[in-house]
């Protein structure tokens, strides 16, 4: 059985008075809920999330990282970097990296391996647009994201990664994907991983993204495939974030 998984995307959003109430009001209403949970912080607060999170139940990461180990690569961010500081978990291909700043599937390919080398569980993000979706086209488009990715990896290395299906459209509209519509497309990257490594396709958690909340959070994870939240908004709010956690 998959455990599930919630990760709290914060984006760029958070000053260190404003996250040190949102980080200890989460992990005070932590309980064993079955669930893991993280925080994905802009970089310049992990070393606030190594310090207040040390020893507790959520986990810290980042929400992205350089194909890099070192050198001139001004404002970018290493992995080695994000491990000194206590990162287990790093974004890898957000739609808003994808969108805004021009990550090719390619590129997304090579910073989950770049990740995983260095000891952090890259979260891997796919997604189809409104019109994609119109078009017919998200099973292509999703597809061919995940494929860049399980191209790049070794088939042992399958089982380590974790993905998260974050339909554009949903992302921060207020307009969920319905339960039937994720589950479809969770089972589809399921049957995908499945291609490179069956075994691996069992295990890894698929988490859904977009607009979720502690109100819709239930009736998604309930779906067989769907293995958790990639969370936006709701992340930012201490009680909003433990509700999405309290609903598996
Ligand atoms: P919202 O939950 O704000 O829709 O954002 C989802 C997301 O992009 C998480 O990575």
């Amino acid at each position: 059985m998959r455990r599930k998984l919630v990760i709290g995307n914060w984006k760029m959003n958070g000053n260190r008075a404003a996250n040190t109430a949102l980080l200890s009001g989460i992990v005070a209403g932590l309980n064993d809920f079955g669930a893991d949970s993280a925080v994905c912080v802009p970089s310049p607060y992990l070393a606030q999330c190594q310090a207040e999170l040390e020893g507790t139940e959520l986990a810290w990461g980042g929400q992205d990282l350089s194909v890099h180990a070192s050198g001139a690569y001004t404002g970018e961010v290493a992995a080695a970097m994000l491990r000194d500081f206590g990162a287990t978990y790093v974004l890898c291909g957000h739609s808003e990296r994808r969108a805004y700043h021009q990550e090719s599937n390619a590129l997304v390919a090579q910073k989950a391996v770049v990740a995983l080398a260095a000891g952090l569980t890259p979260v891997v993000c796919v997604g189809e647009s409104l019109a994609q979706r119109e078009a017919g086209q998200t099973e292509d488009v999703i597809c061919a994201q995940l494929q860049a990715v399980l191209d790049a990896l070794q088939v042992e290395q399958v089982a380590s990664i974790v993905l998260a299906y974050e339909p554009v459209w949903a992302i921060g509209t207020g307009k969920t994907a319905t339960p039937q519509i994720a589950q479809d497309a969770h089972r589809f990257l399921r049957n995908c991983l499945a291609n490179k490594n069956a075994a691996a396709a069992a295990t890894v958690q698929i988490l859904y993204g977009g607009s979720m909340k502690p109100e819709n959070a239930k009736e998604l994870m309930a779906q067989p495939d769907i293995d958790g939240g990639l969370i936006g908004g709701a992340a930012l709010k201490a009680t909003d974030f433990l509700g999405i956690i309290q609903a598996v």
